[in-house]
């Protein structure tokens, strides 16, 4: 007898038969009012699956389970938390070719790069997890006559909300931690990417995280993503997305105080001065743009090249972008996948006319690839401005606009004159342009002479329109935690006396 075991592909098509149901206080339900909304696969924008349509009401129970399972929670010992999270991170590698079958049928990333986006989110486990036993230290702060000591606890049950750009990276991004903190968590994932947040939940389930202290409802922005921020049990929000949408988050939380955290767009410039190790900037410029679709918050989208070196790297970047493979997101030699919707695919296409009405030079793409599908081709713009459309807006494509510079003045007030301050990139060999550059630009996260390489314990965040707030080792614990201080006198000295006998006389 032969056996035959289905092929991830099928597998994932198999189980998608069944709508996806909200997990909630440790069951799978569907919404009360039994809607469901459809998603479609970016590659042919073919029925993919359905999910529960959740709102307020579901919202609700979430929230209450949520805060039925803060007390045990936040009670346990970091050490069992820690385990409990190392347990998540070894399921998520278990499965982690299936994550990213799943992230890539469902967003259009190709395959070659959600592979290692399973791997980071389970490394992400286990980094906040190797942290939680320590989340709740804090600093002694002795003065004359008293110790001050201040300790840290988790802030309550937190709504995250997150794009669909990488979803399940970026929700073990801010899960693990919320987690590790001893937070209780209601998750609102993308209406466009909701299979891999399904999968994560399944993970932490099996994986002996208790009933309500992970909960996950589907459902859109305006409906279960603007009642989650409402929520008065719901004491903070993690956040990532559109700028847009993150100020819509503020006013929404407003009522209710909450703690926001924002992490939302970016216009990303890469730098590359003339004494550059031309070679390896080259490769990083694509790489930062290409890769992903485009679609990530860090990549960089302006590339200003000074001027003498400007038409040798652009002739050598044109040559590279037009040999961009672009294809099916589950084939491993493809480069670049379809874009994630139609209305992404519309804007981003909006761009080419945008680019050519404002006098910029479509170099390379610029057009759409066949009727099926959100193919777009990689596209390079060159003769821009900053002050064009092209300069100024995130596309989230894999689109980048070429500037030129003259000296490093021209660069830095280029590079920040966007509404923008997310990341940016800079390559120069000399050392005291690097850092005086680096301390110029309005832009959270600089790599010198290097593509985004994270590193867990930094600073992960951005200025201006590009988001509050940081994330990253001790910096997501004082988001999903409250400092507390302690005073305690020690040299027995007394208050001011006040109401004292006879001063009814004065
Ligand atoms: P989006 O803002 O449209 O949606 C993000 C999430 O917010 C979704 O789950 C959506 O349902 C929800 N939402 C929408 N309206 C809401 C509302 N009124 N109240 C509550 N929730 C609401 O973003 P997107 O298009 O899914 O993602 C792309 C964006 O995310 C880009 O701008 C990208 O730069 C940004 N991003 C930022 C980072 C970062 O770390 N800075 C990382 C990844 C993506």
């Amino acid at each position: 007898m032969t056996v035959t075991i289905p092929s991830p592909v099928d597998a994932l098509h198999e189980r998608l038969r069944e709508p996806l149901r909200h997990f909630i206080g440790g069951e799978w339900v569907s919404a009360q009012s039994g809607d469901t909304f459809d998603f479609h696969a970016p590659s042919d924008n073919r029925l993919l699956g359905r999910a529960a349509s959740g709102d307020a009401r579901d919202i609700d129970r979430a929230a209450q389970a949520a805060h039925a399972a803060f007390p045990a929670w936040r009670a346990l010992s970091g050490k069992k938390r820690r385990a409990l999270l190392y347990r998540v991170a070894d399921l998520i590698e278990a499965r982690a070719h299936d994550i990213a079958v799943a992230e890539s049928t469902d967003t259009g990333q190709p395959i070659r790069f959600m592979k290692s986006a399973a791997v980071r989110a389970a490394e992400n486990f286990r980094f906040f997890a190797d942290r939680a036993e320590g989340a709740q230290d804090g600093l002694s702060l002795p003065t004359n006559g008293f110790l001050n000591y201040t300790v840290r606890q988790p802030i309550g049950p937190v709504g995250v909300i997150t794009p669909w750009n990488t979803p399940f990276m970026l929700s073990s991004w801010k899960i693990a931690p919320a987690l590790a903190a001893g937070c209780t968590v209601v998750h609102k994932p993308a209406e466009w990417s909701p299979v891999t947040a399904t999968i994560l939940a399944e993970i932490m389930h099996e994986a002996g995280i208790p009933a309500g202290v992970v909960n996950l409802v589907h459902g859109f922005g305006e409906t279960a993503g603007k009642a989650l921020t409402e929520h008065p049990l719901i004491r903070a929000i993690a956040f990532i997305g559109e700028s847009r949408t993150g100020s819509l988050i503020q006013k929404q939380g407003a009522d209710t105080l909450k703690r926001v955290h924002l992490e939302l767009g970016g216009k990303n410039p890469v730098v590359v001065f003339d004494d550059a190790d031309l070679s390896r900037a080259l490769d990083a410029a694509i790489f930062m743009i290409y890769s992903l679709n485009g679609q990530r918050c860090t990549s960089s989208s302006r590339l200003l090249v000074q001027r003498g070196v400007h038409d040798q790297f652009v002739e050598q970047l044109a040559e590279r972008v037009a040999n961009i493979r672009v294809g099916d997101p589950l084939d491993p030699a493809t480069e670049v996948g379809p874009l994630i919707h139609p209305r992404q695919f519309e804007k981003v296409c909006s761009y080419f006319d945008a680019a050519r009405a404002d006098g910029a030079t479509i170099r390379v793409g610029g057009e759409r690839i066949g009727d099926t599908g959100n193919y777009v081709r990689p596209t390079l713009f060159t003769d821009a401005r900053n002050d064009m459309r092209i300069a100024q807006e995130e596309i989230f494509g894999p689109v980048l606009t070429v500037i030129p510079f003259d000296t490093d003045e021209d660069a830095l007030r280029l590079a920040n004159d966007v509404p923008y301050g997310l990341a940016a990139y800079l390559w120069t060999n000399d050392l005291t342009r690097a850092h005086t550059f680096a301390h110029g630009l309005d832009s959270g996260m600089i790599w010198v002479n290097s593509e985004n390489v994270r590193h867990l314990p930094t600073p992960f965040g951005g200025m201006k329109a590009s988001g509050i707030g940081r994330d990253g080792g001790d910096y997501s614990f004082d988001f999903y935690m409250e400092t507390k201080n302690v005073a305690i006198n020690l040299n027995g000295h007394r208050a001011q006396q006040l109401g004292m006998p006879g001063n009814k006389e004065n």
